[in-house]
């Protein structure tokens, strides 16, 4: 009997706006998939965008986060971050800032200055990913992961390379520091690459389609701009690729607690988010110009 992990759902991405002036992204994951996906609350996935030179970076200023974590992927392009807690940083293609907000936070983000003076190429995604209760409060942190720092795992016979942002996958690492038990692969798979990959039951799967088309589990087909949802019974997965495809994975631990969230908070209860919106108010989150 097989033991391939249910499809249960193909679904596209929305059309594309704007975050700030910075991020012209489409949304993936909605409040519709939080618990298909947990831990994973959102997914704003930044096409490929030739940007013009400009002296004025694009991005999004000062606003709060409070209750999760903010994980920001660059393939093509640097953004620039800084957060009242004292956590800055710059990444290029390749890199990834992960943002803990914790219990509470003031953030700014940017596309990086040099990269705003010659414009070109940006591509990027940003991810949410949810605390359990017992981490919500925890206190605000902030790790840049470097390309240089990513696992590797090679796919057999050469067909392609998956980057290990989090978690493990064949016994390779990523760098991330992560609360719960997520997987985030960044997977290039050449033509005819045919990937096995195998997950601990009861673990919730996504695969983003960024580009390529795919035979899943030798029965469903998935192309560019399409997010594969799976159910969290059984192990394995079959991926086909027809032709050149960059997948980003995103597996983990479910977190089985309820979700209440407003814009940028987002904790158990409606009471702890009008208390996160007092703290904000009050100044709490500390300060950033
Ligand atoms: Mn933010």
């Amino acid at each position: 009997m097989s033991n391939y992990k249910t499809i249960k759902q193909i679904t596209q991405a929305a059309p594309p706006h704007m975050v700030g002036d910075g991020f012209k992204v489409r949304n993936f994951i909605g409040q519709s998939l939080w618990q298909d996906l947990s831990p994973f609350l959102m997914l704003d996935y930044n096409e490929p965008w030739d940007v013009l030179p400009t002296n004025h970076p694009r991005g999004v200023d000062v606003h709060p986060h409070k209750g999760f974590e903010t994980v920001t992927i660059a393939w093509d392009g640097m953004v620039s971050h800084e957060d009242s807690s004292g956590g800055k940083g710059t990444i290029g293609p390749g890199d990834v800032q992960w943002m803990t907000a914790g219990s509470g936070i003031l953030h700014k983000e940017f596309h990086a200055e040099e990269f705003s003076k010659k414009g070109g190429r940006f591509h990027m995604a940003q991810l949410w990913v949810n605390l359990p209760a017992a981490n919500k409060n925890t206190p605000p942190a902030y790790q840049d992961l470097l390309d240089a720092q990513m696992g590797r795992y090679p796919l057999p016979d050469g067909r392609g390379e998956v980057r290990v942002i989090a978690g493990e996958l064949n016994g390779t690492h990523g760098p991330a520091r992560t609360f719960t038990r997520i997987n985030i692969y960044d997977a290039q798979l050449q033509a005819g690459a045919d990937w096995q990959l195998s997950l601990p039951e009861g673990d919730t799967l996504g695969i983003v389609v960024m580009k390529g088309n795919l035979l899943i589990n030798d029965e469903q087909q998935a192309r560019t701009g399409d997010l594969v949802v799976f159910g969290t019974h059984h192990t394995d997965v079959k991926i086909e690729s027809n032709n050149e495809a960059h997948l980003l994975v995103l597996s983990g631990e479910p977190i089985r607690e309820p979700i209440a969230a407003y814009g940028p908070f987002v904790m158990n209860t409606r009471q702890e988010i009008m208390d996160a919106i007092d703290e904000y108010n009050s100044g709490k989150y500390g300060v950033l110009h």
